[in-house]
């Protein structure tokens, strides 16, 4: 482990809740202000904003389906991630059409350069942005969306993502951990290693040209183009596509 991994190791351990529950290195965490199965209850007991439309149809497309080289790494369904516990029950990852088909030709692009497209998260049910909201303290706030205004996940246009090396599988060094909430992760941020800014610039260009835009925050969240045309969906995983 190089000194900059062993510190952010250190750091996100010592973030954890409990001794007992260290975080895996490489995983950045808080501590829910309350417990996240007390939040889930009430989440899923509401109802997503109303806002005036017409809105697109919805047609969410899982992103495996459209190319199978694209990987996975979906933290929300594993304790691996910010909350420390599963959120998700399935690890899987959609995306409206248009934005699917877009990511898939950023994907393709960049294998010319030696990298494919690692996702971390897709289409998020609204229950679930209530949650992280809730769970994160106001510090941290610019690092979930607001559920009153919904998040751009929630209407299937936005995804969390980075790159693996073609040549071994491995998920490539970034100037951050995903969901770091700290200035590291904005996507000007200028420290770090050379290496890490320059994979970090290569899939911000990737999928600019595709019609994404950088979060100012967070180097591995894009939003597609055409969000504002799709509403906020809190449909579970396991409906998506029927009726
Ligand atoms: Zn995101």
């Amino acid at each position: 482990m190089s000194e900059a991994a062993l510190v952010l190791a250190l750091v996100a351990a010592s973030l954890t809740q409990t001794a007992a529950d260290v975080a895996r290195p490489g995983v950045f965490r808080i501590t829910p202000l309350r417990p996240v199965a007390e939040l889930r209850a009430e989440a899923q007991a509401l109802a997503p904003p109303v806002e005036p439309g017409p809105f697109r149809p919805v047609d969410l497309v899982e992103l495996k389906t459209l190319d199978a080289s694209i990987r996975l790494d979906v933290r929300y369904a594993t304790s691996d991630n910010f909350l420390g516990v599963p959120v998700y029950p399935e690890a899987r990852a959609f995306l409206q059409r248009p934005a699917a088909e877009a990511l898939v030709r950023a994907h393709r692009a960049l294998a010319a350069r030696g990298f494919g497209l690692l996702i971390h998260d897709g289409y998020r049910p609204w229950w679930v942005s209530k949650v992280f909201w809730d769970a994160t303290p106001p510090s941290g706030h610019d690092f979930v969306a607001d559920p009153a205004k919904g998040s751009r996940h929630n209407r299937g246009c936005a995804v969390d993502l980075t790159l693996y090396r073609l040549a071994d599988g491995e998920a490539v060094e970034m100037p951050s951990l995903y969901d770091e909430m700290s200035e590291r992760s904005a996507p000007g941020y200028a420290g770090g290693s050379a290496e890490a800014r320059r994979l970090r610039d290569l899939l911000r260009a990737a999928m600019k040209r595709q019609g994404f835009s950088v979060n100012p925050t967070e180097w591995w969240h894009f939003d597609y183009a055409g969000w504002r045309e799709y509403p906020i969906l809190n449909i579970p995983f396991d409906r998506i596509g029927r009726r």
